[in-house]
C-alpha cells in the first residue's frame, strides 16, 4: 500500500515508528543519551558527514525526536522535517533561515502574537522588509506579493478572531513570484488541512497544541520539501532550539490519538458554535463551520473539518464580563495554551494580545469581550451546560 491509501487514523498509531523498535518494545523508547558512541572511525566520520544514517550528537539528532518527526511527515504528506523546543522556536528558526538584509516577507496581520513580533520587532532590526496585509483582503495580499516575495507567511484559521485564507489562491500567487510558502498549520492540525496538497512549500506546527494534545509537553515542527527541510535544520542544530527527546515522546504518544480527538473536538466545537449562535447573550459567534461566518466557502473547500476553535463575544462588551463567566466555569480551564483534550478559555487581553494595550486591540478588531474557545472531548451536553449556567451571570 502507498502512503496515499492508508487512512490518517492509522498514520496516526503507526506512521513513523518502524525503525526504532529496540528489542521487541512495541513502543519507541526514550533515548536520553546526548552523544553516541563509534569504535569505527571511518564510520564515525561518515555519520558526522551525513553520508551513513545515525546519531553523533543531542543537539542535532535524535532516535525518538526522529520518529515525531517521521510521524508528523506521513500526516502531512511530506518528504522530510525537522523539529524544535517550541512552536516558537521552529518559527524563528525558518524565518531566521530564509530572511536576511534586503529579502522581502509577506504575511498577515492576524498571525500568532509570537510571529508577529519577529515580524514587527526583529526582522525590521535586520533590514528585512516586512509587508503586512489585512487578513482577509486577498487582492491586496496578492499586490503586495507581486512587488516581491522571498517568503509568503500564512496562518489559517488565525488566532483569535478566526479568520480564514484561501491557500490555494495565495500558495499560487506565491509561486508565481518564486516565493517559498509557509503555512502555520497548528489551528487545523493535519487531519483537517493539509496545506502541501495545497501548494504550499512547507506546513509547520505548534506540537504544544493539538499534535501533543495533553498540554504537557512543548515542541515544533515543520515539513515539506527536503532540500528547504535541510536548509531550517542547519540553522536550527546552530541555535540550538532542540526538542528534548522526553517531549518528543509525550508528543508521539499524544499523536496517536490525533484523529480520534479532532473528530470529536470538531463536532463539539460545531454544536458549541450553533448553541452560542442562537444565545442571548452572546452578540457573534465566530466559527468557519457556521454558514454566516465570512471565511466559510473558503473553509469548506479546504478543510475536511472546522476544527476545534471558535471565539465568541459577549454583548456585554467588557473584560470584566469576560472575568465574571469565565469564573464560572467547571469544565473549562481559563488559561494560555489551546488544543489539549480539556475545554480551554481566554480572552485576548491575558493569552494572544496580552502585550497591547485595550485600543491597540480595538484598533486591530479584536473585542475586549471575545473569549476563544478551545472546544475539548467531554461530552457536549456538559459543556453546553457549563456554558449556559456560565453565561446566566450576565443575565
Ligand atoms: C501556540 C502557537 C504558536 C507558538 O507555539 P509555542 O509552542 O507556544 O512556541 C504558534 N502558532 C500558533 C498558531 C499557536 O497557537
Amino acid at each position: 500500500m502507498t502512503d496515499k491509501q492508508i487512512g490518517k487514523g492509522t498514520k496516526c498509531v503507526w506512521g513513523g515508528e518502524e525503525e526504532y523498535l529496540m528489542q521487541n518494545a512495541t513502543q519507541v523508547p526514550v533515548v536520553h543519551s546526548v552523544s553516541y558512541g563509534y569504535s569505527d572511525i571511518d564510520q564515525w566520520q561518515k555519520v558526522a558527514l551525513g553520508e551513513e544514517k545515525g546519531h553523533i550528537y543531542g543537539r542535532n539528532t535524535n532516535p525518538t525526536v526522529e520518529v515525531f518527526e517521521n510521524k508528523i511527515c506521513k500526516l502531512e504528506g511530506a518528504e522530510a522535517a525537522t523539529s524544535a523546543s517550541t512552536g516558537m522556536g521552529i518559527i524563528s528558526s525558518t524565518l531566521f533561515t530564509f530572511l536576511h538584509p534586503g529579502k522581502r516577507v509577506v504575511s498577515v496581520k492576524d498571525t500568532y502574537g509570537g510571529t508577529n513580533k519577529i515580524f514587527t520587532e526583529f526582522l525590521p532590526k535586520i533590514n528585512v522588509d516586512v509587508a503586512l496585509c489585512d487578513t482577509t483582503d486577498h487582492d491586496a495580499i496578492e499586490r503586495e506579493i507581486a512587488q516581491g516575495c522571498d517568503v509568503l507567511y500564512l496562518e489559517t484559521p488565525t488566532n483569535p478572531t478566526i479568520k480564514i485564507i484561501d491557500l490555494e489562491r495565495l500558495a499560487a500567487a506565491g509561486k508565481a513570484v518564486g516565493a517559498i510558502v509557509v503555512v502555520d498549520n497548528t489551528f487545523a492540525t493535519p487531519i483537517n488541512q493539509q496545506p502541501l496538497t495545497l501548494g504550499a512549500d512547507l506546513v509547520l506546527h505548534s506540537a504544544t497544541k493539538f499534535l501533543g494534545g495533553h498540554a504537557d509537553a512543548l515542541g515544533g515542527v515543520i515539513c515539506g520539501k527536503e532540500n528547504l527541510i535541510k536548509e531550517i535544520y542547519h540553522y536550527r542544530e546552530i541555535n540550538g532550539a532542540t526538542l528534548d527527546p522526553m517531549s518528543a515522546y509525550l508528543l508521539l504518544r499524544g499523536m496517536k490519538t490525533l484523529a480520534l480527538r479532532i473528530e470529536k473536538q470538531n463536532a463539539n466545537a460545531m454544536a458549541i458554535a450553533q448553541h452560542l449562535d442562537s444565545h442571548p447573550q452572546i452578540k457573534k459567534v465566530l466559527y468557519p463551520g457556521l454558514e454566516s461566518h465570512e471565511g466559510h466557502d473558503i473553509a469548506r473547500k479546504q478543510m475536511s473539518g472546522f476544527g476545534a476553535m471558535l471565539s465568541f463575544i459577549l454583548k456585554d462588551e467588557s473584560l470584566a464580563a469576560v472575568g465574571k463567566v469565565i469564573a464560572k466555569m467547571n469544565y473549562a480551564h481559563a488559561a494560555a495554551n489551546l488544543g489539549a483534550v480539556e475545554t480551554i478559555v481566554g480572552p485576548p487581553a491575558t493569552t494572544s494580545h496580552v502585550e497591547c494595550s485595550a485600543a491597540e486591540r480595538k484598533a486591530m478588531g479584536i473585542p475586549e469581550s471575545l473569549i476563544r474557545y478551545s472546544t475539548g472531548i467531554e461530552d457536549i451536553e456538559d459543556l453546553k451546560d457549563d456554558l449556559d449556567r456560565a453565561l446566566a451571570v450576565l443575565a
